[in-house]
């Protein structure tokens, strides 16, 4: 339930809604906004009095949020969220991001030329897994924190942002202690005391739709994260599971709009997982990008030959670079542009 204050309503007013809300037993969240201020009712079991919020000096209006989700809802916040990163890189405002990097961090040979190589590119966060969700428990699972501390080292040398996967609760403040994005991977979207643990980081969050998971339970588990006081979610689609294996799972891009009508959240997409194939990487990039979606993922490696994971659904950086420009065309043709890399910190 959100209510709405009259716009110029006094300081006192607000404090007299978040008051009764606590009074009654929920929690309140004030939430100014440019043209007025409302206070979300956090905890809503279906039992409230609206009528005694209704009836208080500065109230405009009662809002009841219709969908499961509550606080991710657009019915709950009308403006699309931009997430702000360090040194002012902000995801889900005009700019798209590009988010590139190996599936895996292997060796810091490997992790710093990817960097470079990106970041060259026009790439603005790095990606790479310190701790891999592997289908096999045989396939490579990571050089844990060893691969955090490699990847701090590719940002300071590069400026780039780090993302990168938090796999379980007892490991999320390790990687939020290096990372400048916690993601949560497909596996492990409705892994919900992961999702507690990260929501409580004070770090962004990039959550991965789940393989078989619908837009409303993707929406629902980054409301586990909002619920615990973390604003800065960055939903993924990265594919879900088809009948038809000619691709390794079915990039939903039409999740990328219809996210965007229910949800104030950005949303970035995966190709690279979404298709397992080089050379469908590239168009799927462009649609997502087309779509609307406020970023992309790709996974590029200087070897993918030699890649430990998913070398067969890494670009080539020389093809990276081509995609870079090919993104810069559509986002000028859609009214958006490419968001800049930071300067390296050592530089
Ligand atoms: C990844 O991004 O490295 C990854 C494992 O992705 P997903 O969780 O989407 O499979
Ligand atoms: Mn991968």
């Amino acid at each position: 339930m959100l209510v709405v204050m009259r716009h110029g309503a006094t300081d006192a007013e607000v404090q007299r809604v978040v008051d009764t809300i606590e009074e009654l037993g929920y929690e309140a969240r004030p939430m100014p906004g440019r043209q007025r201020t409302a206070v979300g009712l956090v905890g809503n079991d279906g039992r409230v009095d609206a009528s005694r919020l209704a009836a208080l000096a500065g109230v405009k209006e009662i809002i009841h949020v219709t969908q499961p989700y509550k606080q991710v809802s657009r019915e709950w916040k009308k403006e699309s969220t931009v997430v702000q990163l360090p040194g002012g890189l902000r995801i889900g405002g005009t700019d798209v991001v590009v988010i590139a990097g190996p599936c895996s961090v292997e060796s810091e040979e490997q992790i710093l030329a990817a960097a470079c190589a990106v970041r060259e590119s026009g790439a603005s966060l790095l990606r790479g897994g310190a701790f891999k969700p592997r289908t096999s428990p045989y396939s490579f699972q990571g050089l844990g924190e060893e691969g955090l501390k490699l990847l701090a080292k590719a940002r300071e040398e590069t400026g780039l942002l780090v993302v990168t996967e938090a796999m379980d609760p007892e490991s999320v403040d390790l990687v939020a202690h290096y990372a400048d994005i916690i993601q949560i991977g497909a596996r492990n979207m409705q892994n919900f005391s992961l999702l507690k643990r990260a929501g409580r980081t004070g770090k962004p969050v990039l959550l991965k739709r789940g393989i078989a998971a619908t837009i409303t339970e993707l929406l629902l588990s980054a409301e586990y994260l909002l619920a615990e006081g973390n604003q800065d979610v960055i939903l993924c689609e990265r594919g879900i599971r088809g009948f038809d294996n000619a691709t390794r799972n079915v990039l939903d891009v039409s999740a990328i709009p219809v996210v965007h009508g229910l949800s104030h959240l950005p949303i970035i997409a995966d190709p690279s997982h979404g298709t397992g194939l080089r050379d469908k990487v590239i168009p799927m990039a462009r649609a997502a990008v087309a779509a609307g979606a406020d970023g992309v993922m790709v996974e590029v490696h200087p070897r993918p030959d030699r890649a430990l994971s998913d070398g067969a659904q890494s670009l080539y950086p020389e093809q990276f670079a081509e995609l870079m420009g090919e993104i810069r065309v559509i986002t000028e043709a859609i009214g958006r542009s490419v968001a800049e890399p930071l300067p390296a910190v050592s530089a």
